[in-house]
């Protein structure tokens, strides 16, 4: 009976694992998202945000790294892989954003990795292979992984061209900005300097038409004194 109890535990186990790899799989399944997924990855480098993950928030990060990396090795088994403890999360993110930022900056990028498994599998009528690493440790693994999708869509990633900002995200249809808000920053201080220069002129001429107002004015005021005195006592 005990025998069986620690099966159905293990089962459970595995079939919550697969459920949480499932669920990762949708949010980070498609390219575009995986890449936006990878440079916020890199993000948490900076400034302690990891140590400031939930439990929660981990726990999704960690089903959405092995999902990342391609699901087939660690599900072949059904055992759930290792839990990816925040330091190795952290050394991970902060190499991931050494090479992008490389790449978005014009430098190249190389890295050394160690005991790699490459998997290749055609499924039974299937018209396509699929294929996917695995590792004694999942840091070589996920590096290769977004190697590959960097090889392939990284060139989508570019600065935010707000100044101020310079902040690395995937270009969609030619935006310039990382950011609804960098955009909107944007056109609030393009049509400030547009406003600071038509008011320039618009003084300026306004000036010069003061000038020549006031010329006009001495003129008449010089050959109709009297009635300027009149008018002004009325
Ligand atoms: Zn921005």
């Amino acid at each position: 009976m005990g025998e069986i109890s620690v099966r159905q535990k293990l089962e459970a186990e595995a079939e919550r694992w697969l459920t949480a790899l499932q669920a990762a799989d949708q949010r980070i399944g498609r390219a575009a998202v995986a890449l936006d997924w990878l440079l916020r990855l890199t993000e948490t480098a900076e400034s302690e945000r990891l140590s400031k993950l939930t439990r929660s928030q981990l726990a999704n990060l960690d089903a959405e790294i092995y999902a990342f990396i391609e699901p087939m090795a660690p599900a072949g088994s059904g055992a759930r892989p290792e839990p990816i403890d925040r330091d190795a999360l952290m050394r991970m993110a902060l190499q991931l954003r050494q090479g992008i930022t490389n790449l978005a900056d014009g430098r190249p990028w190389s890295f050394h990795v160690t005991n790699l498994r490459r998997h290749l599998n055609r499924p039974k009528g299937s018209e396509i292979i699929k294929s996917g690493y695995s590792a004694e440790h999942w840091e070589a693994a996920f590096l290769m992984r977004a190697a590959d999708l960097i090889t392939k869509h990284g060139a989508r990633i570019h600065r935010c061209a707000l100044k101020a900002c310079r902040r690395l995200f995937v270009r969609h249809k030619g935006g310039l900005y990382c950011s609804k808000a960098c955009s909107q920053k944007e056109r609030t201080e393009r049509m400030k300097r547009a406003l600071e220069r038509k008011g320039e002129s618009f003084s300026a001429r306004r000036h010069l038409y003061y000038v020549h107002t006031l010329e006009r004015q001495r003129n008449k005021a010089v050959a109709s004194k009297a009635r300027r005195r009149k008018k002004e006592g009325r």
